[in-house]
């Protein structure tokens, strides 16, 4: 079976050399006591995987030179070992609502491989919601989804009538959280970078505005909005800084990712934080891992909506374990659209 591991850290894009495909017998893999084999049917990519290739403190520790890639996913159960109540042919993933401990314990061992032996604790039992299907737990009920829903929920303080800004709007947490803000009562404008991403935002996904970063005119255009009382933060560096200007008093800015900085070796500084001040603002970075207690609740309101259709989603999939690689790097060319998903072979 296949397994992908990092041969090398990028110092800035992914480059093809960054990982190597191994092979190795299945009859290695032995199920003990308690444990499981899991063949591996999707993988999620996310952009936190830059920031596992890069040796420095983080809130998980790099992956190694050597080691497989980690990565979220789901699988199916093909083997039990003794002790163990997962029933064969059961669907698991990375486990919600468990300690960040066993999460990270669990991403290690699964990652970019078509097969992982797994301690049954260490995943997550799935049951699908009625009206959902079980990639919705890599998108809208599992971590993009959650995240958004947190960042909107604890972070961003949104109250009816608050404009609210999303940038990486038409990505996987991006296209939640607009959602989420037109449901909590905001004028939500969307920042993409392309005008088919925006159309999806305005038709599909009902925001107010959205605006193409990449046309010449988006400075100016985005004036048009007037101040804000929210941004919702995907992609950082200039974009970042250029909302610093636009801030009305008492803005909240939630720090959910800063894109446009993962490849580079050294982040940009803000110019206009100072404005931070001016406008008594606050600016808040949050990790989805601590709101884990709450995903249950989380992930039940979601399905509902995703059931009933007012909370849309889309994803982009690409086929083969050894897409990983190749299709890592384009979150970060915006080549992906919607949640980018590696299926690995099918049930
Ligand atoms: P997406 O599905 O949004 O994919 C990434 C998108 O980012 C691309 O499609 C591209 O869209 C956009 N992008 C890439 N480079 C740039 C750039 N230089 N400037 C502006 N936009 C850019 O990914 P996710 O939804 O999974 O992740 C979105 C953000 O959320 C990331 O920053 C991620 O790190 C963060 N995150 C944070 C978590 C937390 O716990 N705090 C948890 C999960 C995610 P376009 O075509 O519009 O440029």
């Amino acid at each position: 079976y296949k397994r992908i591991v990092l041969a090398s850290r990028p110092e800035g894009d992914i480059e093809p050399n960054t990982f190597r495909t191994e092979l190795h017998p299945l009859s290695g893999l032995s199920v003990g006591d308690g444990e499981i084999l899991v063949q591996v049917t999707w993988l999620s990519l996310d952009p936190a995987m830059r920031g596992y290739l890069r040796d420095a403190r983080s809130y998980l520790p790099p992956v190694k030179i050597g080691e497989t890639m980690r990565s979220q996913g789901l699988g199916v159960v093909i083997k039990a070992g003794n002790g163990s109540s997962v029933p064969v042919g059961q669907i698991v993933a990375g486990p919600f609502g468990e300690p960040i401990l066993l999460r990270v314990t669990l991403l290690k061992l699964a990652g970019w491989t078509e097969y992982a032996v797994m301690k049954e604790k260490q995943v997550d039992k799935i049951s699908v919601p009625k009206g959902a299907q079980d990639i919705d737990f890599l998108n809208t009920l599992g971590m993009p989804g959650l995240t958004a829903y947190f960042g909107i929920k604890e972070i961003c303080d949104i109250k009816p009538g608050d404009k609210m800004i999303v940038s990486g709007a038409a990505g996987a947490v991006g296209s939640v959280a607009c959602q989420l803000g037109k449901r909590a009562g905001a004028k939500v404008y969307a920042i993409a970078g392309s005008k088919e991403k925006c159309e999806w935002l305005e038709r599909e996904l009902g925001v107010d505005r959205a605006f193409n970063y990449k046309s010449t005119s988006f400075r100016k255009d985005l004036k048009e909005v007037g101040y804000i009382d929210v941004y919702f933060d995907n992609v950082g560096g200039d974009i970042l800084d250029l909302i610093l200007t636009r801030l009305n008093i008492g803005a909240r800015i939630a720090l959910c990712g800063a894109i446009s900085q993962y490849n580079a070796a050294k982040p940009k500084g803000l110019q206009n934080y100072l404005t931070l001040i001016a406008m008594r603002a606050k600016i808040q970075g949050f990790i989805i891992f601590d709101y884990t207690a709450k995903f249950p609740a989380a992930i039940e309101e979601m399905a509902g909506a995703l059931a009933d259709g007012s909370l849309k989603s889309k994803f982009h999939v690409v086929e083969g374990i050894e897409q990983a690689p190749v299709a890592l790097p384009w979150l970060f060319s915006g080549k992906n659209n919607g949640k980018l998903l590696v299926k690995v072979q099918t049930e």
